[in-house]
């Protein structure tokens, strides 16, 4: 009896091999030139990606062709796992009339620029990015209409609105008081209760992380400074209330004692990280924290300030403040060995420039690979999507990126990206 149905079960075993060999579709093969397959080992040369049903089946020495496949010859070309920007914002661009849009847009306004910007971002090589505050609806919309193949953009994790104090950087700032009333984020809490709630309805729409205000930010029109808004008790309920619910939490902030506390609190990463002084650095690595540095914000908040004329006065003064700061942030947490993960807040500067941060990676003092694990190994890990992103391995993925000039030699090749596959589709030859 026991010997019959062990036999029933391996017919069925075989039966459902057969059948899904029949299923699986066809098979692609990448003839790589210079394939940086695990950014931060060996370069290696003249290798074969085989592909099917968009992800990587093997990766092997030599350029093999199997009878019947599809071969894409990128043999002069660097090959390398799509890049992973962990702060973006594609609800929109920094410009003079943002003030006035917030009142002005509708949702679907919001969600074709998003959905266009998506794509923008997709074709300057990055095919995964997580979205840190903006509609959570409209984005949580996007991330699973590209997820099912409807629309084509970066595949996306969200947080949706920042978790603020009453009056914090997440909040509405600057506005007529029954204005900031109507359109005041729900999500801005006031003690360790109401704190709570706010994750919970966050996750309840749908986020894949949460993401708060720390401290004061550099474009809430307000001058309340960009140290620490939340008590230490608020941020605890946050991050407990997040855990028990299997989601991170990740901080914008700037000023140390915003850094500090909320790390002591055990949150998971840094945005920014603007003013982070060695108690910060020994945090980040006590906790395995990531630290996503974002230093294109700044440059691109300090040329708006220094060049023009339209940032309402709070804004313009912590710009000035702020963006300069950001590049040796950077450096001194490259030089502590912090975890760095890549994150442009994109939104800020242009959509598509995103690459811009690689250039001041490497002005920090990273070397081009680190700079390029920072957008890859690292990001995934710190995305929680290291088993299925980050580098260019069998079972992983296929979203592979190409250039025909050594990144290695010149990371500002990265700029112009001249091949784009995600899930195996090639979007950009
Ligand atoms: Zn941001």
């Amino acid at each position: 009896m026991l010997r019959s149905i062990l036999l029933a079960a391996s017919a069925a075993v075989a039966l459902n091999a057969a059948a899904s060999a029949q299923d699986a579709g066809p098979l692609t093969v990448i003839h790589a030139g210079h394939l940086i397959a695990v950014p931060g080992e060996d370069v290696l040369t003249e290798h074969s990606i085989l592909i099917r049903d968009g992800r990587i089946e093997a990766v092997e020495a030599g350029y093999v062709t199997p009878e019947g496949a599809e071969i894409i010859d990128l043999s002069d070309d660097w090959v390398m796992p799509g890049f992973i920007d962990s702060h973006v914002h594609l609800r929109g661009e920094l410009n003079p009339n943002r003030i006035l849009e917030t009142v002005t847009l509708s949702d679907a306004d919001v969600a074709y620029d998003a959905a266009r910007n998506a794509r923008t971002t997709l074709m300057s090589g990055f095919t995964t990015v997580q979205d840190v505050g903006g509609n959570l609806e409209v984005l949580t919309a996007l991330r699973d209409a590209i997820r099912d193949g409807d629309t084509v953009g970066p595949r996306m994790r969200v947080s949706g609105p920042a978790v603020t104090p009453t009056g914090g950087h997440g909040d509405m700032n600057g506005y007529r008081e029954d204005i900031m009333d109507l359109m005041g984020s729900r999500y801005a809490c006031n003690g360790p209760d109401d704190c709570r709630r706010a994750v919970r309805e966050l996750v309840r729409g749908g986020a894949d992380v949460i993401k708060i205000t720390a401290t004061g930010g550099v474009l809430s029109n307000t001058a309340a400074g960009v140290e620490q808004q939340f008590f230490d008790d608020e941020l605890e309920s946050i991050v407990e209330a997040a855990r028990m619910m299997g989601r991170r939490v990740t901080a914008h902030a700037h000023g140390v004692s915003g850094i500090n506390s909320f790390l002591e609190a055990g949150g998971s990463s840094i945005e920014h990280g603007t003013y982070l002084d060695d108690q910060s650095i020994r945090l980040l690595r006590r906790h395995d924290a990531y630290l996503v540095p974002t230093i294109l914000a700044g440059v691109t908040v300090g040329e708006i300030a220094e060049n023009s004329d339209w940032m309402p006065a709070p804004i313009r003064e912590k710009s000035l403040q702020v963006g300069p700061q950001m590049l040796d942030m950077a450096r001194r947490a490259h030089e502590g060995d912090v975890m760095i993960a890549f994150g442009t807040d994109s939104g800020v500067s242009r959509h598509g420039q995103n690459a811009r941060e690689f250039q001041l990676l490497v002005e920090a003092g990273l070397t081009p690979m680190e700079a390029i694990e920072t957008a890859t190994v690292n990001a995934s890990a710190h995305l929680e999507m290291d088993d299925q992103i980050g580098t260019i391995e069998a079972g992983k993925f296929a979203d592979i990126i190409a250039v025909d000039t050594d990144p290695l030699a010149d990371i500002s090749v990265l700029m112009d990206i001249d091949f784009v596959m995600q899930n195996g589709v090639v979007h950009k030859d």
